[in-house]
Parts: structure tokens; C-alpha cells; sequence
């Protein structure tokens, strides 16, 4: 107390005692300096803001208050301060510190008013520490952006967990919660691993970089489950730049899993049977090969075509193929083993591999256990649908060395077995690849041939009415010289030409030479001829084919009612109702429809009431069998019986002996085509002929090039 009178000379006895007073009384820190930066007067509150005891504060200059760094601004400030001496306040916010006994600082906030005490200027500052201030400001502040982050947090579909430095849990949003089934309490201070599937914990470094890349791992729930998760970590960066955590950012991400299996599985899966499909087929047998050209086994393949699949999709819909299709894949994987692989190629086609094989013999036992469940059969509204298969057998090293070359000398035995009846199983002999190669070298041939025009040619076949003798018709037949591979008869071309899709090219090709040939017959012979020309399915399959056949007509100037169409059973069983009507459209244009090599199997007499059929030509194959079983016989009488019966006309064909003849007239039969009455002759000789028989001779040659001028 006595320091302090000493340090304000000026004062009086009363007036220092009433200033002491007044300080002790005031809430803030209050200290006087003098002109000189000295302190003179503190109260109780300053000794306890500044840490130093009340002499020690009256031995010291203010600036001693004041941290090193800020003591000379301080000095220019109060120097200046003095000089105008008016009442202030200094230091607003962060910007002054105090400096206490024991070195460490306190934000404070100064009130400055000059003191004038005899002659003698003071300053009398009144001290706030506003650390406290201070940190409730910041306390808001960070309020107000946690109540934000809050809602943000809160309100994200997927979970957010919230670290410190040392990847200790601090939040979690409500969204980890509903993923884990943890609430957010139970997290916090544990670390950010523990919510990791054990897989994903060992040794791994969970922060990775913290670089906000999307990592797939396993969350472990409260019930112990996993859940599969794209976790993405980036740091948490505060106001001053300094990282203060992480953010593990996370989503249920199952459904991504499922739809990529999905996709996987498709990739290599048939999507219909969910057998492998061809990719995975060729990966197996690499493999089997590797191991087979290792062990020295065998790696047998089958390729298996369900017969007349086309068929039974087109009369009885695609639902009724994909159940005929799914019930042979359920065969096929019953008898196969461990080891083989069952597989679709698509369509309906299937593969079987046998790995690991020790000789034939052996995958001729394994074929037998296929024998045992195929053919196999479907019910259909009512009616039983039979698959057969066709199977080309093709086996390694014996038959192919590479996956490709085995498929493809599968698919040579298979044609082979297809050929050969169908529901038949053929081994590839190397001989068939010449086959197949001719087939290559003939539709290249026979490309040549249509584009030149000059190896081709028609030649015409008379059909005779069986009541008058007379020739009524004439089927044309095609003919082929090739300038290449010499001459090709029909039933080698004519597939040819369907397999390679030049079929359309030369029926088109035959029907208009044939309807400008039968014009030039009729106007040369007055005589009412009709002209057969056979379409081929693919043929009739075309939308253009209708235009086709009348601009034939039209270009020809025949009538459409000269005009015999051969169609194959096959077109009335499919069942297709684009081939009804375009099978209508022909009928009202004036077409006659002709059913070709009737009684093969497949139609029913029953079928042909829905159709707009005129005329059945039973097969030569009945024919020839006339004489010789009674069983064919009744067949063709059936036959005629029911045709008669429906209005349509009957002729029959591969006529070759005056007892079939006379047979077939006997029976009612209407026509008769085949060697007996005549085969298939140049259009010159034709118009000969039947200016011949008609009594009418001249210059029949420049009649017939005349008429076939015209074209
Ligand atoms: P297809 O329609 O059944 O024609 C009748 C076939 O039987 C002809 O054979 C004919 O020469 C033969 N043939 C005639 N009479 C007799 C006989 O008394 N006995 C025997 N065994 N055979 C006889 P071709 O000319 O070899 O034709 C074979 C097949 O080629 C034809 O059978 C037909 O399906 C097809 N074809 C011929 N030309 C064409 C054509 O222009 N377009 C289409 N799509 N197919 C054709
Ligand atoms: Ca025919
Ligand atoms: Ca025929």
C-alpha cells in the first residue's frame, strides 16, 4: 500500500486513497502508468489477471504486460495516446495479449482514459480478459456450423463416420445406424476399423492415402453380418488448414455387387438354361486340352442340334421352343458328370464335354447314357412335343488339337448326322472336311454363276393328266453346268444355294425364265399349259416374294392361274402367319399352291384344311414303293381319298413303270409326273414336242427364241 502513494507523487493523501478505492471496486483489472510507462496504481483484479503480486507490478513498466512481439507497437501507441489524451477503448477481438508471471498470454480488451492528477499525466487502463469471450464466441461458431453439418450429415443416405487424427470414431450419422445397426454412441472413441469385416482390417492401412478414392470392403454389423461397401476416406481439414480427422464416407453397395454377378454370370452364361455359353465352353476346353495334352487323356466333345427345332418354335411358339430347350438342358445336365461341361451354343444348339477320357470306347458308353434320356418330349397345350438330337462327336487329339477345330469337325459330324435321319449321333471322319470344303468351292461357283448367267439353265419335266394322257403341265427343274466343277445335279446346289443364301437369287432366277418359257409354249401351242416352279422355304420367307412372282407373271404376260407354286410341307408347318398370308395373297392373285413330296411325315391331312391348298404331289417315295408294300398303298388311298375329299387335286410323282400308272389311275389319281412319261428337257425340245403333238409343225426354233425375246 505504501508503494503506491510512493509511485503517485503528485497525489494527495485523499485523493490516492479515494482512486485506490474506486479501482478496488471496479470488476475489470485496472492499472495506471504513468508518462514514463511505469505503473502506479493496480488494483486486486489486475494482480490476479497478470499472475504478478502488487509490488512487483508498481517495480515494472506497463510494456512488461505486454507480449515481446506487440511491446514496441504498444510504446508508439501509448506515446501517442498521451499526447491527445482523450478516453479509448484498445484492443477490440483477437488482436492484444496480455503477458502473465508465468509466460503464457491472455486475450484482452483495454479501456483507456487520461488521468491528469496535479501536473502529472496518467493513463488509466481498465483491463478485460476476454478469453472467455472468446471461446464462447468460438463455441457458436462452431455451434452454428455443427448444426449444419448436423443436418447434412443426418439427412445423407449413406454412412458417414466421423474420425480423429488416430482414426478414432468422434460421429456417426444416422445413416451408420440403419447400415450397421450400431447407434452412433457405441461407436464413439472406438476406432474406425472396428466397423471393418475382419478380412479387411489385417494389415491394411485404412486410411489409404485418404484420397476420397472409393475402395470396395466388407462392414461388419452389430449381429456379426457383413455388408459389402464402397468407402471412400478423405481428411478433415480445419478453418486453419490443419487436418483434424478423417471422414469414412460409406454405401451399402449389395446391389451393385448383384447386378455385376449378373453381368459376369451373362457374360458366360446362357441367359434361357443358365448352362455356360460359348465363351466359357472355349475356356473349359483349354483347359481340358492342357491337362489331357499333359496326362495324355482324351477331351471328347459333342455338339448336339435338337431336330426340327424351327418347327416346333414356329407352329407352337417361342415359349413352347424355350421349354423344349430347357427340358433338354435338364437332360443333358443330369447325365453329365463331375468333370464334363454342358453347354449352349444358342439356338438350339448344345455342347458336351468329356475331360479327362480315356479312349473311345469310353465316350461311346458315355453317348449310350445320353441315348438312355434323349429324345425327350415337352406337353404343349395337350400335345407332346418330341425333341430328337442330332449329334456330331468330335474328340482330342484324335479329331481336332485347338477348341475351334474340334467345334467346327463336331459341327461337320453333326450335318452329317442330321443328313443321315437326324436323332443320330456321327463320329467326324476327316473325309467329311472335303465335303464341307466343296461346299465352299460350289456356293462360290455358283455366285459366278448366277452373276454370268450363262451356266445355268431350265429344263422342263411334263406332268400328264392320268384320265387323258395329255400333257397338262411341266415342272421346271433347274440345271447347273458349272464352267468349274462340270455338272451339279439339283440336290447338291439346291442346299447349297439355301445355306449360302443365293436360293432367293436363283429361284428368282428360274421362276421368271420359267413363266417367259410357258408364255412362249401357250402362245406357240394355244394350249392351256400350266407351269410348276418350286420355292424354296427361305424363299417364301421373303417379303419381296409376292412382288416377285407378279412381276414374273406381269413381265411374262402369263396368267396367274398358269402358275404353280411347289411348296414344302415344312411352310404349312411352321405354322407362320406372315407364310398364311403371304400363301393367301398368292391364292388371290391367282397362284396355284402345290403341297411338294406330300407324305413325308410331318403334315397332318388335317393341317392342309387351313391352307389355300390346291394340289398334292405325293412323294416319289411312295411311288416307287407302290408294287411292292401294301402298307404304301394304303397310304397313297388315304391320301387321294382325303385330298378328294378337301377339293384338291392329286398327282403323283417318280412315276416310272405303266403299273404304277395304271395303279395310280385305278386309285383316282389325277396326275402323273416321272421317267415314264418323260424327264426334265431344254425348253426347245419342249416346244418341239408339243408343237409336234399338237400337229403343228414350222420353224419351231425361231418360234421359241421369238418368244423368249420377249424377256
Ligand atoms: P423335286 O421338286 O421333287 O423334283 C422332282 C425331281 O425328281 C427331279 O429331280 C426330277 O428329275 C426327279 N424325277 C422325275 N421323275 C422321276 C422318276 O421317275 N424317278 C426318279 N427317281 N426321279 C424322278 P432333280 O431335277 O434332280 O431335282 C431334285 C430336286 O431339286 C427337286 O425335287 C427340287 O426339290 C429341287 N429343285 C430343282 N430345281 C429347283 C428350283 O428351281 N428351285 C428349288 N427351290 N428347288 C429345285
Ligand atoms: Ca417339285
Ligand atoms: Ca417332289
Amino acid at each position: 500500500m505504501v508503494a503506491i502513494e510512493d509511485r503517485v507523487p503528485s497525489a494527495s493523501e485523499e485523493e490516492a486513497s479515494r482512486l485506490r478505492l474506486i479501482l478496488e471496486a471496479t470488476p475489470n483489472a485496472m492499472v495506471m502508468v504513468g508518462g514514463d510507462g511505469r505503473i502506479v496504481l493496480v488494483n486486486g483484479q489486475a494482480e490476479e489477471l497478470f499472475g504478478f503480486g502488487r509490488a512487483d507490478l508498481l517495480s515494472m513498466r506497463v510494456e512488461q504486460l505486454i507480449p515481446q512481439r506487440s511491446r514496441r507497437a504498444h510504446l508508439r501507441y501509448r506515446t501517442s495516446y498521451q499526447a491527445e489524451s482523450a478516453a479509448r477503448p484498445m484492443g477490440a477481438g483477437r488482436d492484444l495479449y496480455g503477458l502473465r508471471s508465468d509466460g503464457t498470454e491472455v486475450p484482452i480488451e483495454i479501456g483507456l482514459n487520461p488521468i491528469v492528477i496535479g501536473e502529472e499525466k496518467f493513463v488509466l487502463a481498465s483491463v478485460i480478459d476476454i478469453s472467455e469471450r472468446l471461446a464462447v464466441q468460438d463455441a457458436l461458431a462452431v455451434a452454428g456450423k455443427d448444426s449444419l453439418r448436423r443436418s447434412i450429415l443426418a439427412s445423407m443416405p449413406c454412412s458417414v463416420l466421423v474420425t480423429d487424427l488416430e482414426g478414432r470414431i468422434v460421429a456417426a450419422n444416422p445413416a451408420t445406424e440403419r447400415l450397421l445397426g450400431h447407434s452412433e454412441s457405441a461407436l464413439l472413441g472406438r476406432p474406425l476399423t472396428t466397423v471393418y469385416a475382419p478380412s479387411h482390417v489385417v494389415g491394411q492401412d485404412w486410411t489409404r492415402g485418404a484420397d476420397g478414392e472409393e475402395c470396395e470392403l466388407g462392414y461388419r454389423r452389430r449381429d456379426g453380418s457383413e455388408v459389402t461397401v464402397g468407402e471412400a476416406i478423405t481428411p478433415v481439414v480445419d478453418e486453419a488448414g490443419q487436418a483434424s480427422g478423417y471422414l469414412a464416407v460409406a454405401f451399402d453397395i449389395t446391389k451393385r455387387l448383384e447386378v455385376r454377378a449378373r453381368v459376369a454370370y451373362l457374360a458366360d452364361h446362357d441367359a434361357l438354361t443358365g448352362l455356360p455359353n460359348r465363351s466359357m465352353l472355349t475356356q473349359h476346353l483349354v483347359e481340358s486340352i492342357a491337362t489331357a495334352e499333359r496326362n495324355g487323356s482324351k477331351v471328347a466333345l459333342l455338339l448336339l442340334d435338337v431336330d426340327h427345332f424351327k418347327r416346333v418354335n414356329d407352329s407352337l411358339g417361342h415359349h413352347a421352343g424355350d421349354r423344349l430347350l430347357l427340358r433338354v438342358a435338364e437332360q443333358l445336365a443330369e447325365v453329365s458328370g463331375e468333370k464334363d461341361l454342358v453347354a449352349r451354343l444358342g439356338g438350339d444348339e448344345f455342347v458336351m464335354v468329356f475331360s479327362e477320357v480315356g479312349d473311345l470306347q469310353e465316350v461311346r458308353d458315355r453317348i449310350k447314357d445320353i441315348a438312355a434320356v434323349l429324345p425327350t418330349s415337352v406337353m404343349v397345350n395337350n400335345h407332346e412335343v418330341l425333341a430328337t438330337v442330332s449329334v456330331g462327336c468330335a474328340v482330342y487329339p484324335d479329331h481336332g488339337e485347338t477348341p475351334s477345330n474340334l467345334l467346327k469337325n463336331a459341327d461337320v459330324a453333326m450335318y452329317r448326322a442330321k443328313a443321315a435321319g437326324r436323332n443320330n449321333v456321327r463320329w467326324f471322319q476327316t473325309e467329311m472336311l472335303i465335303d464341307s470344303n466343296e461346299k465352299l468351292v460350289l456356293s462360290a461357283s455358283l455366285r459366278h454363276a448366277l452373276e454370268r448367267d450363262d451356266e445355268l439353265s431350265v429344263v422342263y419335266q411334263p406332268q400328264v393328266s392320268l384320265a387323258t394322257g395329255e400333257v397338262v403341265a411341266y415342272e421346271a427343274l433347274a440345271r447347273w453346268n458349272s464352267r468349274s466343277v462340270g455338272q451339279v445335279p439339283p440336290d447338291r446346289f439346291i442346299p447349297v444355294a439355301e445355306d449360302s443364301g443365293l436360293i432367293a437369287e436363283l429361284g428368282g432366277w428360274v421362276l421368271r425364265r420359267a413363266c417367259q418359257d410357258a408364255a412362249a409354249l401357250r402362245r406357240a401351242s394355244g394350249l392351256p399349259l400350266r407351269i410348276a416352279v418350286n420355292v424354296s422355304p427361305r424363299q417364301f420367307a421373303r417379303k419381296s416374294w409376292v412382288g416377285e412372282v407378279q412381276a414374273a407373271l406381269d413381265a411374262a404376260s402369263l396368267p396367274a392361274s398358269a402358275l404353280e407354286l411347289e411348296i414344302t410341307e415344312g411352310i404349312l408347318m411352321n405354322d407362320d402367319h406372315d407364310a398364311l398370308a403371304v400363301l393367301h395373297t398368292l391364292k388371290e392373285i391367282g397362284t396355284r399352291i402345290v403341297v411338294d413330296d406330300f407324305g413325308q411325315g410331318y403334315s397332318s391331312l388335317a393341317y392342309l384344311t387351313r391352307f389355300p391348298v390346291d394340289k398334292l404331289k405325293i412323294d416319289r417315295e411312295f411311288v416307287r414303293r407302290l408294287t411292292t408294300t401294301d402298307a404304301d398303298a394304303a397310304v397313297i388311298d388315304a391320301i387321294l381319298a382325303m385330298a378328294h375329299a378337301l377339293g384338291m387335286s392329286v398327282a403323283a410323282e417318280g412315276v416310272e413303270t405303266v403299273e404304277q400308272a395304271r395303279y395310280l389311275r385305278g386309285k383316282g389319281c389325277d396326275k402323273g409326273q416321272g421317267f415314264f412319261y418323260g424327264e426334265g428337257a431344254p425348253f426347245d425340245e419342249v416346244l418341239t414336242r408339243t408343237l409336234a403333238s399338237i400337229g403343228q409343225v414350222g420353224d419351231v426354233r425361231d418360234l421359241g427364241a421369238e418368244g423368249r425375246e420377249q424377256s
